[in-house]
This record gives structure tokens, sequence and C-alpha cells, in this order.
């Protein structure tokens, strides 16, 4: 059981940000999870702030049918306080992934919870970017106030938060 948050791409400032943001989040929406992966890509993205894939594919990728690994993409071109919300963002979706709130159905719909949700309904309207658009702001301020922003870069320019 372990616990793996890696961050590339973008200046060490960033690095440090995201990876802490996102540690935080952990602690803040799946406080009892024992075991993720999670690999954060920071590129020049145009269409989005951001992105969350869920990549787990192998037995040691899940606990049970839990999805644990994850890549997220995040826009360096964001501001400080985009660059953390949007961290919080796929964060959320990493949470709805690995609580099975969210699941990949088939080309055609997405699960939900309970539902399945045709993939047609608008971006905007999707419960699952609903959820995450208000936890998103709803936390912003609680990261700031409580995140430590302390991490090692290794010798490949890697961030990895300290234990
Ligand atoms: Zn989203």
């Amino acid at each position: 059981m372990s616990i793996s948050i890696a961050t590339k791409g973008g200046n060490k400032f960033q690095k440090h940000i995201v990876t802490q943001t996102a540690n935080w989040c952990l602690g803040q929406l799946m406080p009892r999870i024992k075991k993720i992966y999670i690999d954060i890509h920071l590129r020049n993205i145009k269409e989005a702030d951001g992105y969350c894939s869920c990549d787990s594919v192998d037995d040691e990728d899940f606990v049970g049918r839990s999805p644990r690994s994850f890549t997220l993409e995040i826009d360096k071109s964001l501001s400080l306080t985009e660059m953390v919300s949007t961290t919080i963002h796929e964060m959320v979706h990493v949470k709805q992934y690995a609580f099975c709130e969210l699941r990949d159905v088939s080309a055609k719909a997405n699960g939900w919870k309970s539902q399945l949700v045709p993939c047609e309904v608008k971006y905007e309207d999707q419960p699952w970017e609903k959820e995450a658009y208000r936890l998103q702001e709803k936390l912003l301020m609680k990261c700031l106030a409580e995140a430590v922003f302390q991490t090692e870069v290794d010798k490949n320019g890697f961030a990895h938060t300290r234990v």
C-alpha cells in the first residue's frame, strides 16, 4: 500500500504548488485511501485548464473495483489561484473514480452513481462536472489557507510529496 504523487513539467514553483495541492486534496477528499498513484503533467493546454484520466488497467491499479492509478494534466500557463483551483477540480474527478461514483461504461454513456448519463449531455450539465466546479470553489480558500507548500524535487526534476 502506498501513496505516490509525481509531477513533471512546468517550473519548480508550479511543481510545488500542484503537488502539494493534490496531496492536500487527498487528505480532504479521500482521507482513508492508503493506495493511490497520481502522475501530474504540467504542460501547455489550449482547449481546457486541465484533464483527469483514469488509467488503471492491471489488477495492482485497483483495490477491489476501485481504480487507483490516474494521470492529471494541468495547463502551465494558469495563474496561481487558477492552478490551485484546477488541481482541486481534477482531484475531485480522481475522488469520483476512486469511490466508483464516476465510471467509464461505454462510448455512449458514463456511469454516475446509480445512473447512466449519455455522452450527449452538455459538459456544464454533467453531474460530475457540477460537483467538481462546486467543490473547487468551496475548497480553494481552505486549500490556500491550510496546504503546506513543501516539496522535494529529485535529480530527474520530479516533485514528490515529503512523507
Ligand atoms: Zn471536470
